[in-house]
């Protein structure tokens, strides 16, 4: 039985021309509605990074909108609860088939399933790619280019940490300069200090980690409580997640949103060019007729729902001539290394990672490897932490009675590692079905040698740092995080699916932006990035509908 009574997951909220208001307890907001058998200008498949921040801007703009979500509407006041098996609601734990030599655990660390999409139980670390990343194959010798200047890019990274009103260091210590942070940073956990002290002992920077968790209250938010609670959703509504940001300011410019409707198909005419989305929403198909569909599901189901829409027109799956649709998946190298401290750290309060070092992203010299990492100081709720230790660990019974009542004096620091796309490292399309009927998705994962490499400079290096900050009883995980990549963007139709404003090579109107157009991952948390390239790719919409090139 549930601990929180609530409909959100069995009825959609967003009908009648209402949807949640997500500040108060019990309470609406008007929102548009616009009929099924009309065309709207844009037809937006997920509500997360890509999708909301799309709906909001094109609303704006004056296009019809409807932006559709498979997951639940939820007020986080009356809806999220202290308690980590409740909160499992907010994750997309549909089936997944996972292989290849390393699969990846799909599940709570990889994607999440609601209005507001995985930010509603992300991290909130909001970090810039170092600028060379955007040419890493023209200026560092691997992986892809972007079809962006990083100095595009850093104009919108500005206005998405002003959107979120990230709360940041006054000086930034890597990387170009940027302007001031909106809010204050926070101050650091106990936890945060463990990793200050121990960068400081092997003579690199840190800084407190520039975070979407306010610091000072925001219209109807409340700051951050400090509870430490932010992975499984926060509910004083201090995180700055899709869901209280860009979804109510789609819905006040005019878009509408359909909860707990899934996409299954993206329908196109006898022309090949996108029609509309088949949908799923009370145990019934429907059909949202629209000029263009923009597709933002992130890294497994974007690819999934292309692939899935093929046509005699594209018997290989929509926007596919090149055959890249699901390939060059990435994930973040999460490795991580754990310790006991004497003092007491009570790691769970506040924000898990109050306080990063960059240095192995800007820093070349010495590496036998591609890429790079950022580490961070770590909060793990218990149930996570004990899972990670019977799964990593092997420890069980009285093993790890003893571990975990060790929990409130351990500290631990984990990388975001950059992992190298290959395109063995792909999305597909399974023989076997859900209970919609749709072909469950095959993930393929394998690291390779570079990725290897990478993990162990990190662990030895967090290792030190580690021990240099008075940590003892040392031991190591490992792991994956963030998924990226699989319809690649890039300025060649051979080589990626979609050209630089998220525009599908072979269908004029249909669009990807989410964080599958990564053709690489850098070694940051990927939300900024996402967030702030759907803002240029919004812009690049917006003007080629002002010049007449969507029909
Ligand atoms: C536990 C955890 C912690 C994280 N912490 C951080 C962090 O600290 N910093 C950071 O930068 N990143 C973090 N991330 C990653 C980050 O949240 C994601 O990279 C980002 O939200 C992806 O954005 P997106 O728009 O591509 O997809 P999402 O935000 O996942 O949005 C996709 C949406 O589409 C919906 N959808 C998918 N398919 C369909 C369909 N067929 N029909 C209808 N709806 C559909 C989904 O329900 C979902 O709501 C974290 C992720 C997890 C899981
Ligand atoms: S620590 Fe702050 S951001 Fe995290 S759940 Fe609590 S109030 Fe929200």
């Amino acid at each position: 039985m549930s601990a929180v009574v609530s409909d959100a997951e069995f009825r959609p909220r967003a009908t009648d021309g209402r949807a949640p208001n997500v500040f108060r307890l019990g309470e609406w907001v008007p929102m548009a509605t616009y009929p099924e058998d009309e065309a709207v200008d844009f037809a937006i498949v997920g509500t997360g990074c890509g999708g909301s921040v799309l709906a909001a801007k094109l609303a704006a703009a004056g296009h019809s909108v409807v932006a559709f979500d498979a997951g639940a509407f939820y007020r986080p006041l009356e809806d999220f609860a202290s308690d980590e098996r409740e909160q499992e609601k907010l994750y997309w734990l549909d089936e997944r088939i996972s292989g290849g030599d390393d699969p990846i655990e799909l599940g709570s660390n990889n994607s999440g399933r609601a209005v507001g999409g995985t930010t509603v139980h992300f991290q909130m670390v909001t970090l810039r790619f170092r600028p060379e990343w955007f040419r890493s194959r023209s200026l560092l010798g691997y992986g892809h280019d972007w079809p962006v200047d990083w100095r595009e890019m850093w104009n919108y990274y500005d206005a998405a940490e002003d959107a979120m009103k990230i709360a940041g260091p006054l000086r930034y210590p890597w990387g170009p300069p940027r302007g001031r942070y909106p809010y204050r940073e926070h101050e650091l956990s106990a936890s945060a200090l463990v990793l200050a002290r121990g960068a400081e002992a092997m003579g690199v920077d840190w800084c407190a980690t520039p975070t979407a968790s306010i610091s000072a209250p925001r219209g109807e938010a409340n700051p951050c409580a400090y509870r430490g609670f932010c992975k499984i959703g926060c509910a004083t509504n201090a995180k700055q997640s899709m869901l209280v940001t860009y979804v109510p300011w789609a819905i006040e410019a005019g878009a509408e949103i359909r909860d707990l409707a899934m996409v299954g198909r993206i329908e196109t005419g006898p022309d090949g060019r996108a029609t509309g989305v088949h949908y799923r929403r009370n145990s019934r198909w429907r059909f949202q007729k629209a000029k263009a569909v923009i597709v933002a599901g992130y890294s497994v189901e974007t690819p999934r729902l292309l692939l899935n829409s093929a046509c005699p027109r594209h018997p290989d799956g929509l926007a596919n001539s090149s055959g890249l649709v699901g390939k060059g998946l990435m994930v973040h190298a999460n490795h991580a290394v754990w310790g006991v401290m004497e003092e007491e750290i009570r790691w769970y309060k506040g924000p898990p990672s109050l306080a990063v070092c960059e240095h192995w992203n800007y820093e070349d010299a010495g590496k036998d490897f591609f890429g790079g990492y950022a580490f961070m100081s770590q909060g793990p709720l218990p149930t996570d932490f004990a899972t990670s230790l019977v799964s990593n660990e092997g420890v069980f019974g009285h093993e790890l009675r003893k571990w975990m009542g060790r929990y409130n004096h351990m500290a631990g620091l984990k990388i975001v590692g950059e992992t190298m796309p290959q395109e063995t490292n792909r999305v597909e399309l399974s023989d076997e079905t859900d209970a919609l009927g749709l072909p469950i998705p095959k993930v393929t994962y394998a690291y390779c040698d570079n990725d290897r490499r990478l993990a162990a400079h990190a662990q030895d290096f967090m290792g030190r740092t580690l021990e240099a900050a008075g940590a003892r009883d040392l031991f190591r995980t490992s792991g994956t995080a963030h998924l990226m990549g699989g319809c690649r963007m890039g300025e060649d139709p051979a080589t990626s699916v979609v050209g630089p404003d998220g525009r599908s090579w072979d269908i004029d109107n249909l669009f990807v932006c989410d964080g599958s157009l990564f053709p690489t991952g850098g070694g940051v948390n990927p939300s900024l990035t996402i967030v702030a390239n759907a803002l240029r790719i919004a812009d690049r919409i917006r003007d080629l509908a002002a010049r007449g090139d969507l029909r």
